[in-house]
């Protein structure tokens, strides 16, 4: 009988090539999963009527944890992102992206070592918006004007920003023990607390105030704009970065950008109750099916999902395996090549194989 049962979703777009390639790397390391799969995303939607049916919430409340492959959000119209969406629904708060310099892959930067916690379910990014032109804006518009000295446009779309102590005060916690426990020496608070005095300012009182807490660990903060510059220009001085919702999505993509690109940035969502494991990058539809994309950030992720499971020695295995697979440069995707068009670049299987290959040989020394 397997030891574990994930929830696995497949996703959409180039999702569904990925995960498959990532079973087989996960399975390869020995670890008996049991993999309860389920679809989720733009097909689902055609045949079921919602991106997210019921049915994969449930599993992955059971299963308490879920490698997801990417899934496609329309722009501007059509269904809600089903990434938020589970991570909202799980109280999945704490996205943890670890971004990390891997030799052989083509980067400006050479030894990046950081982690990003981003907290995940409120800030901009909760979804609570109105619309221009519906009664309800028009009632925010009024209600807001009334107690407000600076005026809304009533021509106005609006998103709200809200930011808690309860969210604050958990995901700074969360930064500070992942410090700890990974030996980490210090933890940076990003914000644009001199603006948002209110929410941003909220953040940074209470980070200030969990960092009294783990006088083990340094604590400093940054002005989410200045932090984009030093981390361009000086990231050796970062370590753990902690920040609300929409700056931790952003500069997520920027830290992908210091190690190579999304091909390689893995990430993991964490909650009380569940943990669902998934790249940075999404579902590249114009990839889908071409068997050439880079399965790297998945497969990463499912090596975090070991880890979580508390399966160490197979979850560094997966990662030693990646990394010497990407270090010999020969059987690798497009993207980390030097020249796109190289006609040596393999597909996403063939990557995927060249791992597990890797990973036995690994094995039997
Ligand atoms: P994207 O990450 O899908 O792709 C941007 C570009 O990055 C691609 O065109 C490709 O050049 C490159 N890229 C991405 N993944 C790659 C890989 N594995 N290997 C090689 N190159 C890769 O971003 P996008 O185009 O902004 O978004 C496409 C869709 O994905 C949107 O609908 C978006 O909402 C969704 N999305 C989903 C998630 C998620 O599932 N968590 C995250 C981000 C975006």
């Amino acid at each position: 009988m397997a030891k574990y049962t994930v929830t696995l979703i497949p996703g959409d777009g180039i999702g569904p090539e990925i995960a498959d390639v990532t079973r087989k790397c996960i399975d390869a390391t020995g670890v008996q999963i049991d993999w309860d799969v389920q679809h989720a995303g733009v097909d689902v939607m055609a045949k079921e009527g919602t991106p997210l049916p019921d049915r994969v919430l449930e599993s992955i409340r059971k299963n308490k944890v879920a490698l997801k492959s990417p899934i496609t959000t329309p722009v501007g119209t059509g269904f809600r992102s089903v990434n938020v969406a589970l991570r909202k629904e799980l109280d999945l708060y704490a996205c943890v992206r670890p971004c990390k310099s891997y030799e052989g892959v083509r980067s400006r930067y050479k030894n990046i070592d950081l982690v990003i916690v981003r907290e995940n379910t409120e800030d901009l990014y909760a979804g609570i918006e109105f619309q221009k032109g519906t009664k309800e804006a028009g009632e925010v518009i009024e209600f807001i004007n009334k107690y407000s000295p600076k005026k809304i446009r009533p021509d106005s779309g609006v998103s709200i920003k809200p930011i808690s102590v309860f969210c604050s005060e958990r995901i700074v916690r969360h930064a500070f023990e992942y410090a700890r426990k990974y030996k980490r020496k210090k933890v940076t608070a990003v914000h644009k607390a001199n603006i948002m005095k209110f929410s941003d300012g909220l953040f940074l009182e209470v980070a200030r105030e969990v960092a009294k807490k783990y006088p083990d660990i340094e604590f400093d903060d940054r002005i989410v704009d200045n932090m984009s510059m030093q981390l361009v220009q000086m990231p050796e001085l970062y370590d753990v970065l902690v920040l609300p919702n929409l700056y931790g999505d952003i500069l997520s993509d920027l830290c992908a950008g210091l190690i190579g690109g999304l091909g390689v940035a893995p990430g993991a969502n964490i909650g009380e109750k569940g943990a669902l494991f998934e790249a940075t990058h999404g579902s590249a539809p114009k990839y889908k099916g071409l068997n050439k994309v880079n399965p790297t950030a998945v497969i990463l992720s499912g090596a975090l999902m070991l880890e979580h499971l508390g399966e160490t020695a197979a979850a560094q295995r997966l990662e030693n395996a990646v990394a010497d697979v990407i270090r010999e440069g020969k059987n690798v995707t497009y993207d980390m090549k030097a020249d796109k068009n190289d006609p040596t670049a393999v597909g996403t299987k063939e990557m995927g194989d060249a791992i597990i290959a890797r990973m036995t040989q690994l094995q039997q020394r």
